[in-house]
């Protein structure tokens, strides 16, 4: 593996609060315009910022 390359220090951006975070930080979420479409766009954000924009009756079944 290229040691020039560091994986830790990629960053990307909340979706949601605009802020960089590490790459390996980030939650990731994948969106489709509808369950048809073909077409993935990922987007990047806190936990903590995609958990306070989910309204509480959504389950979570993802690790914490
Ligand atoms: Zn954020």
């Amino acid at each position: 593996m290229d040691k020039t390359y560091n994986e830790d220090k990629i960053e990307v951006v909340c979706c949601f609060c605009g802020k960089p975070l590490s790459y390996h930080d980030a939650m990731v979420i994948n969106v489709q315009s509808n369950i048809k479409s073909e077409e993935v766009q990922q987007l990047f954000c806190h936990k903590e910022h995609f958990i306070e924009k989910l309204d509480k009756s959504v389950p979570l079944y993802i690790d914490n």
